[in-house]
């Protein structure tokens, strides 16, 4: 969930350079915003790997040179190669040092959240939509529509990543999250079809407006049918955008339709204490949630995978995230990557009260060694305790 923060500023570690783009990439630590300044001037060198003596390991001084300024030539030859084939991997550099992806993503998550304005009202939303018996991605899907992190043509025009914000469906207006769930190729009749209306004559003009528009008139037993349309409609624009696959506006109400239903017949049939497992995971005390993380670490790949459950009193998840991580130093650190991910969507979510359970003792274990840097990451647990 916390990957789009993490990626803003993610750069890249130089192996084989296959993976890297000279020109757009981040891969010069030495550089300002560790990018190359020069414009590209020789149309087939694009990638780091033809920079490099695939052979020895070492740069091609020659072409570089006749590439770059004498900065970024020095500075590219900083970069060291290792002997033996690897592979890129990302690497974090929202600092300087860019030693620990954990205190610096951490760091700036948390800076970015409380700068927020709208967030007071966004978490009042999450308090009323995380109960909601609909799945996890549908949530999570609706967390990143609310904090502005789906990846619309608007996002990606603002980020550089695209020439044009144009909706590229209907190529008419702008590819904005409102137009995308609620404008684009008559996504209305959709809306038509299950049910739900709004006056068109209201000037709503961002998706937080028509959304908050949206629940505040109507009842909340619409609300899971409100909120699986906007993941359904924004799933089938995806489909479209990157798969060049079209979904049928009658698929899509149907779609809709069924997992309406088939919620509404699970919801009768489950009952509400759920066992988890057979290791005996305890509820937390209401209104207390409990949050549990937990992480795979590969030492081989440095690649570690995590993941945290938020659940209430009554076993119900109010969510959940995973996410892969590259350079990650040990199992620790993936370990607190879970944990303060957990504890970021707590705290993006509005729950205060939350009980924090994961694998302690790899965790008390680890702090207790000594070596570089691991001072720092009691910043972390000290943070992660005054939250608790
Ligand atoms: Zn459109």
């Amino acid at each position: 969930m916390a990957r789009g923060l993490l990626e803003c500023k993610l750069g890249w570690r130089v192996g084989t350079g296959e993976n890297i783009s000279i020109w757009q990439d981040r891969w010069v630590p030495q550089l300002v915003g560790n990018k190359i300044n020069t414009q590209p001037i020789h149309g087939s060198v694009q990638t780091v790997s033809q920079q490099i003596d695939q052979e020895n390991r070492i740069w091609k001084e020659e072409l570089i040179s006749s590439l770059f300024s004498d900065e970024e030539v020095e500075a590219i030859k900083c970069i060291p190669l290792s002997k033996t084939r690897c592979d890129d991997c990302q690497v974090w550099q929202g600092e300087k040092t860019g030693q620990y992806i954990v205190r610096n993503g951490y760091k700036e998550l948390m800076s970015q959240s409380d700068t927020t304005e709208i967030s007071e009202d966004i978490q009042m939303v999450f308090k009323k939509l995380w109960p909601l018996s609909i799945p996890a991605k549908i949530k999570i899907t609706m967390w990143r529509a609310l904090r502005g992190f789906l990846q619309t043509g608007q996002v990606l025009f603002n980020r550089r990543i695209r020439n044009s914000a144009i909706c590229s469906r209907c190529n008419l207006g702008s590819e904005s999250l409102l137009h995308v769930v609620a404008d684009c190729n008559n996504v209305k009749e959709i809306w038509d079809g299950i049910g739900i209306s709004w006056d068109s004559n209201l000037n709503l003009e961002t998706f937080w407006h028509w959304f908050i528009h949206l629940v505040q008139h109507k009842a909340e037993r619409i609300w899971e049918k409100v909120v699986i349309a906007i993941w359904a409609i924004w799933w089938a624009h995806n489909k479209q955008v990157m798969e060049g696959i079209s979904t049928t506006r009658q698929s899509t109400i149907a779609k809709i339709l069924c997992m309406v239903e088939e919620l509404k017949v699970l919801n009768e049939k489950l009952p509400v204490i759920k066992a988890v497992g057979s290791d005996c995971w305890r509820p937390p005390q209401e209104p207390w949630v409990k949050l549990n993380f937990d992480a795979a670490y590969k030492t081989q790949t440095n690649k570690s995978c995590s993941g945290f459950i938020m659940r209430d009193g009554r076993g119900k998840v109010m969510g959940s995230g995973v996410t892969h991580h590259g350079n990650v130093s040990d199992a620790f650190m993936a370990e607190a990557v879970a944990c303060f991910q957990g504890l970021l969507f707590a705290k993006e979510t509005g729950f205060t009260t939350v009980e924090v359970e994961g694998d302690s003792r790899t965790v008390i274990e680890k702090i207790n060694q000594e070596g570089f840097g691991r001072a720092d990451l009691d910043s972390v647990i000290l943070d992660i305790k005054s939250m608790r």
